[in-house]
């Protein structure tokens, strides 16, 4: 039961490797299940390693789980080699065969259920909402109808159709949804619990988009200091939920609580994702504008630098990401003059700002 909240979070671990392009079949890859090159395209959206090995065609994959299911269920959204979930491409081309078998069941049935979840979800990551948006919907229609308002499965399909909306930028529809998932989820599982925990950062997350930040900080607090405690301080739940709070702090002009958090979010990307992770890179631009804002231009600029120089090598010059952090880079460097200027103004002596960065 517990299956469907492992596969939400899943969805959300995924969603940073479904930024990174598809492997590219060379020449000699073939269909490792029909062993031949056919016309449709190879994919390959696991763990596979290897120049040629781990490719197949969407279709082979789909007759795979059809045949192995009643044994391994799990072929409809594990790699049969690696044994890794499906992303991309093939996890979607899964979640739309496997909803092809099981829609025309009774709607009220497990399998149709978690088939419409799946698509759902998978619909999401690829950015298609108007698909997923039905599908979520119903799903959380039927799970109240035939398992009430505060079932496990009815929590998460109020908590997947919160998140839906919130990234459609339908912050009003989304927050209704989000309370309510707060104030069960606190009534069934306590306040501590894991899941509990998911649902007040993402309540956070909604009234942090809806500009509400003096509601968003006690949500982003108690988050955080929730996972800290469960996950441990390098989870990457609780890594976003120090950025949450980060952002929030700053958005409140608490500039010392958000410098900290900034500073705590880059040494932890930077030592587990590596420094040219497009998420470190996110990590590190925010750092060094948070450095930045406090005056600290010595050390905020280079971690500008840095991450244009990053995002350019593993973004490209046109992505929006490089030519944000191309801006940000340009008025920090005017900002940092115009300071200067005006520091030789008014005083004689020419001191570099006071440092405010504070230790962990
Ligand atoms: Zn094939
Ligand atoms: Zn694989």
């Amino acid at each position: 039961m517990a299956a469907r909240a492992l596969r939400a979070a899943a969805r959300n671990a995924a969603r940073a490797v479904d930024n990174y392009p598809n492997s590219e079949p060379p020449a000699s890859a073939v269909c490792y299940l029909c062993l031949g090159r056919g016309d449709e395209p190879l994919v390959r959206n696991c763990a596979c390693r290897g120049s040629d090995a781990g490719f197949a065609h969407a279709t082979c994959l789909i007759e795979y789980a059809v045949a192995g299911e009643a044994e391994k269920p799990e072929l409809w959204r594990e790699c049969g080699l690696c044994k890794q979930e499906f992303f991309g491409k093939a996890k979607l081309a899964l979640a739309r065969g496997c909803w092809e078998r099981a829609k025309g069941l009774p709607e009220e049935n497990f399998y149709r259920l978690a088939a419409a979840d799946d698509l759902a979800g998978a619909l999401q990551e690829s950015g298609d909402y108007a698909t997923a948006l039905p599908l979520f919907e119903e799903v959380l229609r039927v799970e109240r109808r035939t398992k009430g308002d505060e079932d496990q499965n009815t929590l998460t399909s109020i908590y997947n159709l919160a998140r839906l909306h919130d990234e459609m930028k339908n912050h009003e529809l989304a927050l209704p949804l989000a309370v309510e998932a707060v104030r069960s989820y606190r009534k069934v599982y306590g306040d501590g619990h894991q899941e509990t925990l998911d649902a007040i950062d993402q309540l956070a997350n909604v009234h942090k988009n809806m500009m509400n930040y003096n509601q968003a900080l006690p949500l982003a607090i108690e988050a955080l200091a929730g996972r800290r405690l469960v996950l441990g301080n390098s989870h990457k739940n609780t890594l976003a939920s120090v950025n949450r709070l980060a952002h929030v702090h700053a958005s409140l002009d608490n500039t010392a609580e958000a410098s900290a958090l900034f500073e705590e979010d880059l040494s932890s990307t930077r030592r587990t994702l590596g420094d040219e992770h497009p998420e470190t890179l996110t990590s590190i631009a925010n750092a060094g504008q948070s450095r930045c804002r406090q005056g600290n231009f010595a050390d905020g600029l280079p971690l500008l630098r840095e991450a244009l120089e990053g995002r350019r090598k593993v973004l490209g010059e046109s992505h929006r990401h490089t030519q944000l952090a191309a801006q940000a880079l340009r008025a920090f460097v005017n900002a940092a003059r115009e300071v200067r200027r005006a520091g030789s103004r008014d005083s004689p002596t020419d001191e570099p700002p006071e440092k405010k960065r504070r230790g962990r």
